[in-house]
């Protein structure tokens, strides 16, 4: 394959979602073509893609398929199986970012171990198999400290707070009794996020960075630009230029931060894709993280990532999605939909952008 990818050429998309379904608009916009897999029939993106592919992300017929299709893959769901991208990638597929970034960030004692070897700076942690291993991490680590499940989960689930030795073992089977990590509390007065790009010439982009909200662990608003002090957005542009040059990485990657009392950054999580916290560029910059993931990856030059407006983004979360009317009838807001049939409690249905001048 040679780069640039030349208009007309089909993007692969491996996760039908909402970021499947943004990415695949901004594809379009640039004049390509996209064959999503899906395993759910009428899946978001599939409604608005030129191929639309129902099976499973293990299923070697489908992603035959897909890879007949497509001129380069991508992925836009972190559950793929880390091996179903090896796979394509052995069979001559150009898949980017590449398995090995998933795979990391599928792991989240891997994840930590990789971000401190790579000199970005997390709190505290340590394997927990079982509760033996938590008992001897509050010793080690003090307390409290935080149980996460090392692969799955998200939004929050699968983890639990521990206080004291004797809760080791009602901890452990609460977060279903599977291998974990233990994590020191990062202490932290703001989760901030950073979205980053890297083009297949190694060149970097990185928007500025935005300030998340959460509630019962889903994202609920992103703030951006957030206001941070010059060392702090410093430290940012380190973490996401080391991390972007360790996983010699093509694409838009999301890297959650905690800002800690005293200023310091630590890395909380990255996500090899698109991100939540990135949706404010939609219309907080000229050039959003879905089209610069698309550009990334087809070998195009990255575009400006600066920001033309402050945008305050919410998530329309269950039935909040059905007050569409008088949120469209708001002028200052930007109202995206994912194209969900079903309302379910929790489940992301849409969000908003909502714009006010830059100051200054
Ligand atoms: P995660 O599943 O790692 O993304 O964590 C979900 C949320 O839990 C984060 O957005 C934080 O609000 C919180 N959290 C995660 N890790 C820690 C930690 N070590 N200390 C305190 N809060 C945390």
């Amino acid at each position: 394959m040679t780069f640039p990818l030349p208009p007309g050429s089909v993007i692969g998309l491996l996760g039908g979602g909402q970021l499947g379904r943004m990415l695949a608009m901004a594809a379009a916009r640039l004049g390509f073509d996209v064959a999503v897999l899906d395993p759910e029939d009428g899946a978001p993106a599939h409604r608005v893609a030129a191929h639309a592919i129902v099976g499973g992300y293990d299923d070697p017929a489908s992603l035959a398929t897909l890879a007949e299709l497509a001129d380069v893959i991508t992925f836009e769901f972190e559950n793929v199986p880390a091996r179903a991208i090896e796979a394509l990638a052995a069979a001559g597929a150009e898949v980017a970012p590449g398995g090995r970034a998933l795979a990391i960030a599928q792991d989240r004692l891997d994840e930590k171990r990789f971000l401190n070897e790579a000199g970005a700076p997390t709190v505290a942690f340590a394997e927990a198999n079982g509760p033996d291993d938590i008992v001897a991490a509050l010793e080690k680590l003090g307390r409290p400290l935080l149980i996460k499940g090392r692969r799955g989960g998200y939004d929050g689930k699968g983890q639990a707070w521990i206080q004291q030795p004797r809760e080791a073992k009602a901890v452990f089977d609460a977060i279903g009794g599977q291998p974990a990590i233990a994590e020191a509390p990062a202490d932290f007065r703001r989760e901030l996020s950073v979205i980053a790009a890297r083009g297949r010439g190694g060149e970097i982009a990185l928007y500025p960075l935005a300030e998340n909200h959460h509630e019962a662990g889903i994202l609920r608003r992103t703030v951006a630009p957030a206001v941070v002090s010059p060392a702090a957005l410093a430290q940012a542009e380190r973490i996401a230029a080391t991390l972007l040059a360790a996983l010699d990485y093509v694409g838009v990657i999301g890297i959650e931060l905690f800002e800690r009392d005293d200023g310091r950054l630590l890395v909380n999580e990255f996500a090899p894709r698109v991100h939540n916290t990135g949706h404010w560029t939609l219309d907080g910059c000229e050039v959003d993280q879905f089209e610069q993931h698309i550009r990334a990856i087809a070998g195009w030059p990255l575009g400006p990532t600066h920001a033309i407006a402050r945008v305050e983004m919410t998530n329309l979360i269950g039935a909040e999605a059905n007050e569409w009317a008088k949120l469209a009838a708001e002028p200052e807001t930007r109202l995206w939909l994912y194209g969900k049939a079903e309302v379910r409690p929790g489940r992301k249905m849409g969000h908003v952008n909502r714009l006010t001048p830059l100051r200054g």
